[in-house]
């Protein structure tokens, strides 16, 4: 059995306000109530989920719990125990040692959590993927479909607890509860095991899920997936999966938040006459107009040519940052003409090079004193 998300159960968005949720609630406590479906399983299945959903997201501290959580956040194991689940664990702990034994709900076991890495491009993040990943984990047996039971057996009912999974014994003043030590609290006893999972029920398997990546995550953030997780045991329900993202590394962006880096090199003769560029973008090509004299480590910005992140209602910047290169593998004529060029600016003084010039005043200042 696997725990819907409680804003499935009543088909509101996640952002619904207290109203909403009353509203929902109430149309499928009136569709679902036991009064008006009498002896319907299913109905009842439906009502109940509904009322959980709805005790949890009206009460603010158990919603946010379930947020950031989901439903490992508010249900400790049983439905409707205490908000967070160290509580109901650190209850049953205390009570289940002095008056002994658990409850036999206490032996449901909600599935653990799992946890994928999925590397995705730049591109991906940025425009958001979908993709397919295979999981291992302890699922449901499909032979016996988790009872543990070769199929067309059933497990039968514990005779020395009478499936209460706990047995009462007196000792002096105090009734005493124990776990059952036929069934260990199961309540059933399977007296033919399913081939498949040699009665355990779960099995280990590889699974195949379809994961949605929305547009713009970013490096370490963590999708969850409701009830992907392992299967629970005893009827428990499963954990989630939570995959987290890394992004790999692009030949010409880097990104930082909703903006993205690049370097862009420019011959030093359009950094000094100025001219047009082509720059990369994630959508293509843009130009840009290089003003003369422009120096090395400049920054042009094209803004909206970044990421919109998945909280960010804009997207970021492109951040263009300049480096003049030097020329190299010149031939002998193109040498000439530099050094030419050189021979010229020499007699103008140091004015063609202010930050040469501004340096070399700093370095005199500094040895002369
Ligand atoms: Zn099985
Ligand atoms: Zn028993």
């Amino acid at each position: 059995m696997s725990k819907r998300d409680y804003y499935q159960v009543l088909g509101i968005s996640r952002d619904a306000d207290e109203n909403t949720i009353k509203k929902a609630y109430r149309k499928l406590a009136m569709k679902y109530h036991p009064d008006r479906n009498a002896g319907d399983v299913k109905s009842e299945e439906m009502f109940k989920e509904a009322k959980e959903a709805y005790e949890i997201l009206t009460d603010s501290n158990k919603r946010a719990a379930y947020d950031q959580f989901g439903h490992a956040g508010v249900d400790a194991n049983s439905a409707g125990g205490g908000g967070a689940q160290g509580f109901s664990d650190a209850f049953s702990d205390i009570f289940g040692d002095i008056f002994g034994g658990r409850s036999a709900r206490s032996n449901m076991h909600r599935g653990s959590d799992l946890r994928y890495n999925l590397e995705i491009t730049l591109e991906q993040a940025a425009h958001g993927t979908e993709t397919k990943i295979r999981i291992p984990t302890m699922d449901n047996c499909d032979t016996c479909h988790g009872s543990g039971s070769k199929p067309g057996s059933s497990p039968k009912t514990c005779p020395t607890c009478n499936g209460h999974g706990q047995v009462r014994m007196q000792q002096g003043f105090f009734s005493i509860q124990q776990t059952c030590p036929k069934c260990h609290g199961s309540g059933k006893i399977i007296a033919h095991p399913c081939t498949a999972c040699h009665g355990v029920g779960r099995i280990k398997q590889q699974k195949t899920l379809n994961v949605k990546i929305p547009v713009g995550v970013d490096d370490g953030d963590r999708i969850r997936i409701s009830g992907e997780g392992e299967a629970g045991l005893n009827g428990g329900p499963p954990g989630d999966l939570y995959v987290v993202v890394h992004l790999s590394a692009h030949s010409v962006f880097r990104r930082d938040g909703d903006n993205l880096h690049c370097e862009i090199p420019i011959s030093f003769t359009v950094a000094a006459l100025g001219g047009e560029i082509e720059v990369p973008t994630l959508e293509g090509h843009a130009k840009i107009k290089v003003p003369d004299e422009t120096q090395t480590g400049k920054i042009f910005r094209l803004r909206g040519k970044g990421i919109k992140g998945v909280r960010s209602h804009d997207k970021g910047d492109l951040l263009c940052h300049v480096i003049v290169e030097t020329p190299v593998k010149l031939t002998v004529r193109q040498k000439e003409l530099l050094e030419e060029l050189e021979s010229i600016s020499l007699k103008d003084g140091p004015r063609h090079s202010p930050r040469a010039k501004s340096w070399m005043d700093k370095a005199r200042e500094f040895f002369s004193e």
